[in-house]
């Protein structure tokens, strides 16, 4: 669940990026979030990750008030959010599988979870294959796949992806909707920022839509599509 009440973030010097924003994502959802660029999108995303502060608001995911979490309680509230980014951020000098089970090692998984874990999320991105492979072997949409797979492995309730299909072809671009569409079939909520508004019209989801960092429209799409 996410929740912002008359939010706004200003930077420093005076940049307004979003004003008065205010939306409710139910658990289990899946939601476009679009807009030009500059518009506030991924100030959003930050907003919920708790890397920025907002000026005035307040947010809730999953329960939390983000104005109530400590800093030392901010790891413990990320491990239930699973982030995806447009340039896929995989650690260049290690395989497929030690990206993944990094994620797994920072929250001091079980050595035996990591083993049991990281191949069955590997192979639920189609990737079992190519564990072994460095980050700079695989296509854009394969690393894609790898950072999806990190950002899934310790099971948070929430996925939010920046751009996630920015840098990809089109057919790749559709490959990881597909993808995150399954994820959300699964139980996970997932928002997705992007400026590609053929896949926005064709998935047929719930589109926010920013402008000049208000909400200009909200429209349910037919979620069984
Ligand atoms: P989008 O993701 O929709 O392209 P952003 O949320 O990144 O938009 O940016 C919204 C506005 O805030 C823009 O005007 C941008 O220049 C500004 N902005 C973003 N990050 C910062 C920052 N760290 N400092 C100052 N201004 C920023
Ligand atoms: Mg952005």
């Amino acid at each position: 669940m996410i929740r912002l009440e008359h939010v706004s973030k200003t930077y420093e010097a005076k940049v307004v990026a979003i004003t008065d924003v205010s939306l409710h994502i139910r658990p289990g959802e899946f939601v476009f979030i679009t807009g030009a660029s500059g518009s506030g999108k991924s100030t959003i995303i930050k907003l919920l990750l708790k890397e920025l502060k907002p000026t005035h608001g307040r947010i809730v995911v999953n329960g939390k008030d983000l104005g109530k979490i400590s800093h030392k309680q901010v790891p413990l509230f990320r491990r239930n959010i699973g982030v995806v980014f447009q340039d896929f951020r995989l650690l260049p000098d290690r395989n497929v599988y030690e990206n993944v089970a990094f994620a797994m090692r920072v929250v001091e998984a079980p050595k035996k979870a990591i083993k049991t874990k990281v191949p069955m999320v590997l192979s639920l991105v189609g990737l079992a294959a190519k564990y072994r492979a460095l980050p700079q072997q695989l296509s854009g949409g394969e690393q894609q796949r790898v950072a999806i797979a990190r950002a899934l492995v310790n099971e948070p309730k929430i996925l939010l992806a920046d751009e996630p299909t920015g840098n990809l072809d089109n057919h790749n671009a559709w490959e990881i909707m597909r993808l995150l569409e399954e994820i959300n079939k699964r139980g996970t909520t997932v928002v997705v920022v992007t400026h590609n508004m053929e896949i926005v019209r064709m998935m047929n989801k719930r589109v926010i839509t920013i402008q000049n960092g208000v909400v200009y429209s909200d429209e349910e799409g037919d979620q069984e599509a």
